[in-house]
């Protein structure tokens, strides 16, 4: 097993420890934030189709409320399990913070592989869990998203079943809905438009000239597909592509469009998830997801699950650019291993940020009743994108430190006061001086 999966979130929380030499914040703050706010485990029982019974287990994490409402996506995967949460929390409160919106951190998860469920065990599933952590979550205190294996159609399921439990329309206990039922324009592609946006401030500081520079993307979900389509359209070249099944590459380029089609094919009209692989299909040469990681791109766009770049495949990476697209894909080791060999690293918190930031776009329209123009939302996510972008280069540059200690500090200088102004030990053992 590679270093970091046996603790990911001991791994996350030594992350801090780098960055608070750096941010001018009090220790009972840094103290503050290794421990989660509050846990909470549940078992839902769901009524098989064929009439049996099975139980599976859920999570939900609360890490920190100091800035807002805490704020997280909701994971189905067999391998969830409680650190992988509290690891995804906390850097949900980093997120947060390091894009200046006013949530706290939180996440979810059931331990499930829900491509083994039929539809309608799917969404009894989804509402089982919502009512069993319903009286945990709320508009005002803990928003759930979609994450992995979750989709808008799910986030649909479960706002109507709170929807049910309170007795009134509450939009707003949920993001990444599908929009004729309260979700955003432009929630869909966030996530993978905000990494968009980080590699687009990028090109812009080195002059790239996109056609020249290769990318490879690892997981071609919500958040991998749609920067694989974004950078494609601009002209870069986009030369492999994966799934949880393997990869495909092509040296010159692949057609990102028939890409998506082929996805979308069994993704969207028949089934919630796709259950065939392009890499089943001999639309270019078969790569392992491993052998992807280590091509030799200009960029790389790991889009899938946590710790894939860890100690045992970190020196062979050869791309200098990393945009961390998906949660935790670095490992503690890794990105020592990385940063010493000069690779530059966006930062998960700050290169998936996008998604959250849509969410929060959602959630204001939701309380307010008012809905936003498509335009309207990337303008300001583009804005918000490029200003925290900028402001965390200029962080690394200043302090002369890797982009995700500069994206660390930033964020935990954001946390940090908003802790201190609720008073800490030097204001309340001052004696009034
Ligand atoms: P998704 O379920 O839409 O897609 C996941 C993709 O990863 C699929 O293509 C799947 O086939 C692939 N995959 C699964 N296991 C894999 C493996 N072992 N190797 C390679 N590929 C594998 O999920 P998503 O929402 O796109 O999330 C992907 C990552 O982005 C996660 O780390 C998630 O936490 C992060 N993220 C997502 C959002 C969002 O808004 N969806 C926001 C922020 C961060």
């Amino acid at each position: 097993m590679a270093d970091g999966e046996q603790n990911i979130f001991m791994d996350a929380i030594r992350r801090l420890d780098k960055a608070f030499e750096y941010a001018a914040i009090d220790e009972e703050a840094l103290e503050k934030l290794k421990h989660p706010n509050s846990i909470l485990q549940v078992s839902i029982p769901l009524r098989m189709d064929d009439g049996s019974l099975k139980i599976y287990k859920g999570y939900r994490v609360q890490h920190d409320s100091t800035r807002g409402p805490t704020k997280g996506g909701i994971r189905y995967h067999p391998r969830v399990d409680i650190n992988e949460i509290k690891a995804l929390a906390f850097w949900m409160t980093f997120k947060c913070a390091v894009v200046g919106i006013p949530f706290g951190g939180a996440k979810g998860g059931i331990v499930v592989d829900p491509k083994k469920l039929s539809r309608l065990e799917l969404e009894r599933l989804s509402r089982g869990f919502i009512q069993k952590i319903a009286d945990f979550i709320g508009p005002e205190t803990d928003i759930p998203a979609p994450d992995v294996y979750t989709n808008a159609m799910i986030m649909g399921w479960m706002m109507d079943e709170y929807s049910k439990i309170r007795r009134q329309h509450v939009p707003a206990i949920i993001t990444g809905k599908p929009i004729p039922l309260g979700g955003s324009e432009g929630r869909e592609d966030a996530t993978g438009r905000g990494a968009y946006y980080c590699i687009k401030e990028l090109e812009k500081k080195n002059g790239w000239k996109p056609e020249d520079k290769k990318v490879a993307v690892q997981g071609f979900g919500n958040a991998g597909m749609n920067i694989a389509r974004l950078l494609y359209n601009d002209g870069y070249r986009i030369v492999a592509v994966s799934d949880s099944k393997g990869a495909i590459y092509n040296e010159n380029g692949l057609d990102i469009d028939k890409c998506i089609e082929r996805k979308k094919i069994t993704h969207q009209v028949n089934h919630v998830y796709s259950r065939e692989s392009f890499y089943e299909y001999n639309m270019a040469e078969n790569i392992s997801n491993s052998e992807l990681l280590r091509l030799d791109v200009d960029i790389l766009a790991p889009a899938a699950l946590e710790n894939v770049i860890n100690s045992n495949n970190a020196e062979d990476i050869l791309a200098p650019v990393i945009i961390e697209v998906a949660n935790g894909p670095t490992t503690y080791k890794a990105d020592d291993i990385l940063y010493a060999a000069g690779k530059l690293i966006i930062p998960d918190i700050l290169a998936n940020a996008g998604g959250v930031t849509v969410s929060y776009f959602e959630w204001v329209q939701n309380k307010s009743g008012f809905r936003w123009k498509l335009e309207e939302i990337h303008t300001r996510l583009q804005e918000i994108m490029a200003r925290e972008f900028n402001a965390v280069y200029a962080l690394k540059e200043k302090h002369n430190i890797s982009m995700r200690t500069a994206a660390y500090v930033h964020s935990l200088t954001r946390i940090g006061k908003a802790i201190e102004a609720q008073g800490t030990s030097k204001y309340f053992l001052s004696k009034g001086e």
